[in-house]
């Protein structure tokens, strides 16, 4: 097996152990016509062309590399921001359904099918349906509709069509089993936009891919600002681990800068109630690729715990495995409350409310031993409008 290059994909869609694609029979065609033909299209001229110019005039890129100068003074260092919060619809996830809107145009597509749990990816895939004039059907977990309502009527507006799943525990991985249905019966017409770095090669590599040019432009940012390209330290939360792919990609083989991972801890990882899947997590299967992921002894998906809905995932994408494996990454886990803490303490220090999945990077700035001369990046990937209910019912500000 050939390696190109340590930390990216192998040609057999491997991150060391993990990734593949362990996919039903019945799924091959659709992920093999992928496979073929992805790199081939999204490093053509013409797809480029057309990313670069909707990431710069419609999602408003380059989001800014802000010096946060109060923040610094807090702990001890030089830390900048990257501001996905500041990109359309709130996030860093639109610079994934771009790339696959485009994509799926290439591939002569006509319809697009969405999984989404707290309706933040099922929101960006909508809206770039709308964009591209597509019909979009986004697979919810009925409860989680339930919760989610704002979300739900945001895709509605954007006239998508958002269907419930009532299996299982109706949440999250009973969406994915229905789209993942519904794309074997229609494998010519239909894209599926997974919304994290997860899911069968090349899946979470072609995400990884999209996501880059967060690095892309955090590189020549940070020059700008201090001279320099490298940061010391990358730091970025984890659900499953895309907006932390886009932060990481471009420092993946320069072990100079060191890559800060951030799960979710939930209550604590020894209550039964977390989603830290690298501190509890074992070797196994899931949603098409090998990976770590939250079990049972006997293998079964244990439902993981978070105040945040986007990082409540039992897994991570394969790439996160591996970089917790051969120790390239370091991974911090940090508890709602930690999080929320971190979440009204940039509010106060910066004027930024952030999404309390990014909060999760910023809190876990107190566990690590920093000195004055180091450069840090965290990745800012959300704004916290979405989570105001959450910060009221929190209280404590
Ligand atoms: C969905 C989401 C995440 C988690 O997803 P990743 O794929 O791990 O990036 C993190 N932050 C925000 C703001 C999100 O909406």
């Amino acid at each position: 097996m050939k390696t190109l290059e340590k930390y990216k994909v192998d040609e057999h869609g491997y991150y060391g152990k993990f990734g593949g694609a362990y996919i039903p029979e019945m799924l091959y065609p659709n992920v093999e016509e992928l496979r073929e033909n992805y790199l081939k299209i999204i490093e053509s001229p013409d797809f480029l062309d057309q990313f670069h110019s909707l990431l710069k005039d419609y999602v408003g890129r380059p989001t800014p590399l802000y010096f946060a100068e109060r923040l610094s003074e807090k702990y001890g260092a030089k830390i900048f921001l990257k501001r996905e919060d500041l990109c359309h619809t709130g996030a860093h996830k639109v610079n994934n359904t771009i790339g696959q809107i485009i994509l799926a145009k290439k591939l002569n597509k006509k319809r697009i099918i969405a999984e989404t749990g707290a309706g933040q990816h099922g929101v960006a895939t909508a809206t770039v349906c709308a964009l591209m004039g597509l019909p979009c059907t986004v697979y919810m977990g009925e409860i989680d509709m339930e919760r989610q309502k704002p979300n739900v009527e945001r895709m509605r507006i954007l006239g998508t069509e958002v269907k419930a799943a009532k299996s299982g525990s109706k949440t999250l991985k009973d969406a994915t089993n229905e789209a993942m249905r519904h794309w074997i019966n229609n494998p010519v017409d239909t894209h599926y936009i997974i919304g994290s770095v997860v899911g069968p090669h090349p899946f979470p590599d072609m995400i990884a891919r999209f996501q880059s040019v967060i690095s892309e432009e955090i590189k020549w940012q940070l020059k700008e600002h201090t001279g320099k390209e490298n940061p010391n330290y990358v730091m970025a939360c984890v659900g499953g681990g895309s907006n932390a792919a886009g932060a990481f990609y471009h420092y993946l083989d320069n072990e100079d800068v060191h890559l800060v991972a951030v799960e979710a801890a939930g209550l604590g990882n020894d209550t039964g109630k977390s989603a830290a899947t690298t501190q509890l997590g074992k070797e196994g299967v899931l949603h098409g690729s090998k990976t770590i992921l939250m079990q049972t002894p006997d293998g079964q998906v244990v439902e993981p715990y978070s105040i945040s809905a986007g990082l409540d995932y039992p897994g991570i994408g394969p790439i996160h495995a591996h970089l917790f494996d051969s120790g390239r990454g370091t991974f911090h886990s940090v508890t709602d409350e930690e999080a929320m803490t971190a979440g009204i303490e940039l509010s106060r220090l910066e004027g930024i409310i952030p999404a309390i999945e990014s909060a999760h990077a910023f809190a876990a700035l107190s566990k690590m031993s920093l000195k004055p001369n180091d450069t840090v990046v965290i990745n800012l990937s959300g704004r916290g409008d979405k989570d105001l209910e959450t910060y009221i019912k929190w209280g404590k500000y």
